[in-house]
């Protein structure tokens, strides 16, 4: 009886356990859905504001007829830096907010996918020399056409890019891009800080940033790799990492070479 019992006991233990997970599981996904909710409201509020305080700044800074007094150009160009890291931020909650709705269907085009990478890598040149990095491109041409949403496949390498940037102090960053049987793979390789093992399940959450000194010292809010995968989602394709606290990471994103999209007389909004 006691066996039975004990066995019993174990069953009851197991279910409660499994059922407190999945209680956790759909209260903090429910709680990712309300704080998107809540942030493309905001966002919404925020980009008509945003828009005509960084015009006028932008007028300003380009007029080349009127110079500045010493001091104010540097105090605008900051102004404007940060207008526009918020600008970003905000645009990245409402792509969330219009994945989320449904309303964000890749729009397929045949693009060159490698020469495109290695211009949007090339956008990351002159930050990385600031910085003492060093920045290998190497994106040879696919042999198959490849069909994606160039808007989106941007924002993949943009976002994987600019982490690398931010979370590397010494050595480098190198993007290559490759075919394989299934599809093209874009990797970036950092030789940054790295991302302990314990965390790498939870990275491409929404809002998560890993604990700790770096986070403390980089600004970020945790969007970046969750729009990543979710892009890559739309797209029929996935990412993945591997990392090594210290020495470095590697983000492999794989798309499928996908096929145009035929056309239809369905209205769709675009992810910008
Ligand atoms: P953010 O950079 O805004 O915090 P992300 O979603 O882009 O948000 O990244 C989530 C977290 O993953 C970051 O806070 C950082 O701790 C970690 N991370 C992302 N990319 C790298 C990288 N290349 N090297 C080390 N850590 C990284």
């Amino acid at each position: 009886y006691e066996l039975v019992a004990g066995q019993f006991a174990g069953v009851i233990g197991n279910i409660r356990a499994f059922e407190t997970e999945r209680l956790r599981a759909e209260s903090l996904a429910e709680l990712d859905r309300a704080k998107t909710t809540f942030f493309s409201d905001v966002s919404h509020e925020l980009r008509t504001p945003l828009t005509l305080l960084l015009g006028p700044i932008g007028d300003v800074l380009e007029d080349t007829t009127a110079p500045l007094a010493p001091g104010v150009q540097e105090q605008l160009e900051l102004a404007m830096r940060n207008g526009q890291r918020l600008q970003r931020l905000v645009n990245d909650l409402l792509d969330f907010a219009s994945i989320e709705a449904g309303r964000a269907n890749p729009v397929r085009v045949e693009t060159d996918v490698a020469t495109f990478t290695a211009e949007l890598a090339g956008i990351f040149r002159a930050a990385t020399e600031r910085a003492g990095l060093r920045l290998t491109v190497d994106c040879p041409p696919l042999d198959r056409p490849a069909y994606v949403d160039p808007r989106m496949w941007e924002k993949v390498v943009v976002n994987l890019l600019a982490n690398a940037v931010k979370y590397t102090f010494v050595g480098g960053i190198d993007v290559a891009l490759h075919a394989a049987d299934d599809g093209f793979v874009l990797t970036v390789t950092d030789t940054g800080v790295g991302i302990v093992a314990d965390e790498l399940p939870h990275l491409f959450e929404r809002f998560h940033r890993v604990p700790g000194a770096t986070a403390r010292t980089r600004e970020g809010t945790g969007i970046g790799l969750a729009l990543v995968q979710e892009l890559a989602a739309l797209h029929g394709g996935h990412v993945s990492v591997t990392s090594e606290p210290g020495a470095g990471s590697r983000f492999t994103v794989t798309l499928p070479y996908g096929a145009p999209d035929v056309a239809d007389d369905e209205p769709r909004a675009v992810v910008r």
